[in-house]
């Protein structure tokens, strides 16, 4: 897990300081324009369910696997017991990991999205990130529905050790299937998308957009400048830089992002199905927690 950028998300109260352009916005214009400075088109982060709200059609969706929970297998601590560390992020994000997978629609395209959530430990992916996601490869290959992966993560989680990196590897492999089932995938990565994420599911979809501005890399630049010994370009690891040097496909406005991804997956062929909204529920806390087993 990388050290993450500046905070980017919109904060609380009435008015908030654009970090792109210094400009005091009012947070309900912001809000309205999909948290995107209306000034300099800074993108502000957002958090999974608004993410999921902003895409899906009439905001609706279906939840899965809501109830799974890390056991914290390593009893890890570092500056706080990593127990403490999940307390927190289930407080401040209402979710039990750094993800929400569900069910839902794109301009009436049926797809398994996958919503990445920084508030929750960076967004850094442990075993219940990694099954989770390996479970919506699965449904989307069982049911033919595209997939669709909204990154945002500082990497794999370090508090879980070598079973965070084998996660990498299991939702490869998922994808590998999916790419062979001819079932298209979509990947958006946002700020940021870094470490294990980037070095897995993030660039091997069928179409990688981005937004813009996102810091996009595996090691942080800090690094990278030591090991080589060399000063990196200007704007190294943002979306434009890796546009320019062949790494994705497109950069996309957050406000044009849903009829992108609808685009996309009519010229990957998917159809457009005739459901209605999913039947249900944004949050279905009818889900029993479970445990996770890890074998
Ligand atoms: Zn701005």
């Amino acid at each position: 897990m990388t050290a993450p950028t500046e905070p980017s998300r919109v904060p609380e109260g009435l008015w908030v300081k654009c970090p792109g352009c210094a400009q005091i916005l009012y947070n309900k214009d912001l809000s309205a324009n999909s948290s995107v400075c209306q000034q300099c088109a800074h993108h502000f982060r957002l958090d999974a369910a608004a993410r999921l709200r902003s895409l899906l059609d009439d905001g609706v969706w279906k939840e899965h696997d809501a109830g799974l929970v890390s056991n914290d297998p390593l009893g890890f601590t570092d500056r706080k017991p990593y127990a403490v560390r999940l307390q927190e992020g289930m407080a401040a994000t209402g979710l039990r990991d750094a993800v929400i997978t569900a069910t839902g629609a794109i301009e009436r395209f049926a797809v398994e999205i996958v919503a990445m959530e920084y508030g929750f430990i960076g967004g850094s992916m442990g075993v219940v990130v990694g099954e989770k996601i390996t479970r919506a490869v699965e449904r989307s290959v069982a049911r033919r529905h595209p997939l669709v992966i909204i990154c945002c993560s500082g990497g794999a989680r370090m508090m879980e050790g070598t079973l965070s990196l084998m996660q990498m590897a299991k939702i490869s492999v998922a994808l590998a299937r999916l790419d062979r089932a001819r079932v298209p995938y979509v990947a958006v990565l946002t700020d940021p998308t870094t470490g294990g994420v980037t070095a897995s599911f993030a660039m091997l979809a069928d179409v990688s957009m981005a937004e813009p501005g996102a810091l996009i890399g595996f090691a942080g630049p800090r690094v990278i400048e030591q090991t080589i010994r060399q000063k990196l370009p200007e704007g190294f690891q943002r979306s434009e830089f890796l546009l320019e040097h062949g790494m994705l496909d497109m950069i996309v406005d957050r406000r044009e992002l849903r009829s992108t991804i609808a685009r996309m997956l009519s010229f990957l062929g998917a159809a457009p199905a005739a459901m209605g909204p999913p039947d249900s529920d944004r949050r279905p806390d009818a889900v029993p927690p479970s445990e996770l087993t890890l074998d």
